[in-house]
């Protein structure tokens, strides 16, 4: 049995930046007391229906988690040591937002356990940062790299964006330099996301000025950043090992892989996934509501469903091709039967003909195009027995 991974959704921020579409927002300090006691109930109930018991990493996302205070990360790391085991070299990461992260805050992170943190600075260029609505100056983000590493925490991620507004060619070259001389040991890296559930994002669909939606770099370009990050990353000892993850050898996330490797996890609070094995090896997923006053109020998870082996199957391969390392047939093979990986064939015929996969002796991987166009190539697999 794999030990568990425990994701923890912690949604409050100090303002919404403009291309953020997660369940996250503003709300009163009061509510993280709540909150976090809400939390606590969960991993009681959680301890009750999940049969594994150690946890080998901890997650708490956001949101921006660095905004909690002391004793509230003191409440719920003592609740979750009360309700599993956690491995002695667990990975437990903290996200945080430059800027946002107070000295006792800090100290309470190292006090329970933290051996991670990732800065969601997302641009390093003052002007950029400061148009998707962050609180952060370049300055700021350097100085909090430093000040967790002289805490003792060596492994640092830095989250950048393509395509935020204002951003160019020279200014993104500039934001992956400046990130490469940090010298941290794992960058991701993503695409703005335009759809309705952000404020920039909606101003692309119906027009406005506020959020300078206008300055967006256009799709190539994007797409341009996107293969300039691989190859200057790599260049820096950063190499790509998933679609949007770059790290120095070992220092991959430990915890984000095991969504990709379907290995399970649980999620706790706002807007947390979760997905266990049954006794009979089912993967069972089910999630939470993301409405934080609903979370407050409801009695956990809802939309508790097992996949079908078919599910399953598509599974493997959408999550498994986000691995630069690609997904083995034999593996596969092993898992679901050969007549079932046959009828992928003609899909990965057509897609291997379009330049999207690759294939070098049993392993299946995305070639760099189909990384850029990961979602068209995805979609594919959810219709093996249609043509590609
Ligand atoms: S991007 Fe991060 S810090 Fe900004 S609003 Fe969203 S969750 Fe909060």
């Amino acid at each position: 049995m794999h030990p568990l991974g425990l994701y923890i959704s912690v949604p409050f921020c100090r303002s919404k930046c403009t291309y953020c579409n997660f369940a996250s927002g503003v709300f009163p300090a009061t509510y993280m007391e709540r909150y976090v006691h809400r939390l606590t109930e969960d991993l009681e109930a959680a301890r009750a229906f999940t049969s594994a018991k150690i946890l080998d990493s901890i997650y708490l996302g956001g949101g921006t988690p660095s905004l909690l205070p002391p004793h509230l990360f003191r409440k719920l790391f003592i609740a979750i040591r009360q309700c599993f085991e956690i491995s002695p070299g667990a990975e437990i990461t903290m996200e945080c937002a430059p800027g946002q992260l107070a000295d006792d805050a800090l100290e309470a992170m190292v006090e329970c356990g933290a051996n991670r943190i990732s800065f969601g600075v997302q641009s390093f260029i003052d002007q950029e940062a400061r148009a998707t609505g962050r609180l952060h100056t370049r300055a700021i983000a350097l100085h909090d790299i430093d000040r967790v590493r002289q805490a003792g925490i060596a492994a640092i991620n830095v989250d950048l964006i393509a395509g935020l507004p204002h951003q160019t060619e020279a200014s993104w070259r500039e934001s992956l330099d400046v990130l490469t001389e940090t010298g941290v040991n794992h960058a991701s890296v993503y695409l703005l996301e335009v759809d309705g559930d952000s404020r920039l994002g909606k101003e692309v669909l119906n027009g406005g000025a506020r959020y300078f939606a206008s300055a967006i770099p256009s799709d190539d370009l994007m797409a341009d950043m996107y293969l300039m990050a691989v190859e200057r990353l790599a260049a820096s000892g950063l190499r790509q090992y998933e679609i949007s993850n770059f790290a120095r050898a070992g220092a991959e996330s430990a915890h984000n892989q095991k969504y990709w490797l379907r290995r399970p996890y649980l999620g706790l609070g706002v807007d947390a996934h979760s997905m266990l094995r049954a006794a009979d090896g089912t993967a069972i997923r089910f999630a939470t509501t993301d409405n934080l006053e609903d979370y407050l109020q409801s009695p956990g998870w809802d939309d508790r469903h097992a996949l079908s082996r078919q599910e399953e199957l598509e599974e493997a391969w959408f999550l498994g091709l986000r691995l630069n390392a690609g997904v083995s047939l034999k593996v596969l093979e092993a898992e679901f039967g050969a007549e079932a990986i046959a009828g992928f064939r003609p899909t990965l015929n057509v897609l291997a003909e379009e330049g999207f996969v690759q294939q070098s002796g049993e392993t299946i991987q995305l070639t760099p195009q189909g990384r850029l166009l990961s979602n068209n190539v995805f979609e594919r697999f959810l219709l093996p027995a249609a043509a590609a």
